[in-house]
């Protein structure tokens, strides 16, 4: 029975580490501004007509692996026609 529990404590050691290891390539790929909401605030031209609107209001629409980021439903209606 106690060896199970030394399983258990190995394996959460095991993946504990594998995270850290992992954390510092994870945070040079997202910048902590991001999660500061500096994205949020940034404004974004739409792809239609050219009007600048928050990213916060922008119809975001995918188009294969683009996306594009309208300023209102009718520019993104006629975005995918
Ligand atoms: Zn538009």
């Amino acid at each position: 029975m106690r060896l199970l529990l030394y399983a258990v404590l190995i394996l959460i050691a095991y993946y504990v580490g594998r995270n850290l290891l992992k954390s510092p390539g994870k945070r040079a790929a997202n910048p902590p501004a991001e999660k500061q909401g500096a994205v949020i605030n940034e404004m974004v031209k739409c792809p239609v007509c050219g009007t600048y609107v928050p990213q916060s209001q922008a119809i975001v629409r995918r188009l294969g692996r683009q996306a594009y980021a309208c300023c209102s439903e009718e520019c993104a209606a006629s975005l995918r026609a």
